[in-house]
């Protein structure tokens, strides 16, 4: 087989599966495994810089919870014992499986039977001995996590070790807005945050991007400070993770948006050190 898997390739079809997906991740340093609920490509937000392609409002469809089990230990199984990354040419030295992440083409929690597909991994990957050794990662813009369903699949993901990436962008209604397309408030999005983090290892997740040559607003740095000093003592946060747009966007506004400076990104994540948290960036 001819294929490479680089870092820049995330296609979801490229080994031929309907729900996982392998990723070579840079900020992971070997393979993460890509799990997408949304096959129909829906979201209940519409990020400027989302790289999901015919991006539609929605909810993921029903699961089909056969043929998750049936990829989900195929693929393992050709990793772990098969000739997955010989076929795909992968360096040596990232030929390690690092997290299996439900993430793929838009919100995950809004799968209706969340919880049930949150345990169905966590039992697969712990039966095939990948969990505890690599991480079990959902991605999530946090939008629904007021909901008790989801709730109940934070408490299962919680249950194998888990950890949520939780999307926080801007603070500003305006920013929210403009770069998330939401009309969640910031005060609801942080109060889901709260929840998250009780539930479950959470990490706030942020990508700060450079809007028609307006760099780093003040008022969102301002606001982002102010939002963190308020949730300092309710929310136990893992880390901050800063990064900026590494592939062009697939709505309409990828022309108007630019990745910041990392020296942007370095500067905004000693200010958020200086609050006491721990701060990675990705660039
Ligand atoms: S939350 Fe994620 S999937 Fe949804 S629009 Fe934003 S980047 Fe895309």
């Amino acid at each position: 087989m001819g294929s490479t898997l680089s870092i820049n390739n995330h296609r979801s079809d490229i080994i031929g599966l309907k729900y996982v997906y392998p990723v070579l991740s840079r900020r992971a340093g070997g393979l993460s495994i890509g799990i997408n609920f949304n096959t129909n490509n829906t979201c209940n937000w519409r990020c400027i810089y989302c790289q999901v392609p015919d991006l539609k409002i929605g909810t993921a469809p029903g699961l089909d919870f056969e043929r998750l089990a049936k990829e989900l230990r195929f693929f393992l199984d050709d990793v772990l014992n098969g000739g997955f990354y010989d076929s795909f040419r992968v360096d040596e030295d990232k030929r390690t499986i690092k997290d299996i992440a439900i993430a793929g083409n838009g919100e995950p929690t809004s799968l209706k039977e969340f919880t049930e597909a949150v345990e169905l991994i966590g039992q697969i990957a712990s039966e095939a001995g990948v969990f505890p050794a690599a991480d079990y990662v959902l991605i999530t813009n946090g939008s629904l996590v007021h909901q008790t369903r989801v709730q109940d699949g934070l408490t299962v993901l919680n249950e194998y070790g888990g950890q949520i990436w939780f999307k926080f962008d801007s603070a500003t209604e305006a920013g929210r807005k403009l770069i998330n397309n939401s009309g969640q408030s910031c005060r609801a999005a942080l109060e889901n945050l709260a929840i998250s983090s009780r539930l479950c290892t959470t990490a706030l997740q942020t990508c700060l991007l450079d809007y028609d040559h307006r760099g780093l607003p003040d008022i969102e740095k301002q606001a982002y400070l102010e939002a963190l000093k308020t949730i300092k003592n309710s929310c136990r946060l893992r880390r901050v993770m800063l990064y900026t747009i590494a592939r062009p966007s697939l709505q309409p506004e990828a022309g108007r948006l630019q990745a910041l400076p990392v020296e942007t990104l370095n500067a905004f994540a000693d200010d958020i050190r200086r609050l006491g948290f721990d701060v990675s960036v990705s660039v």
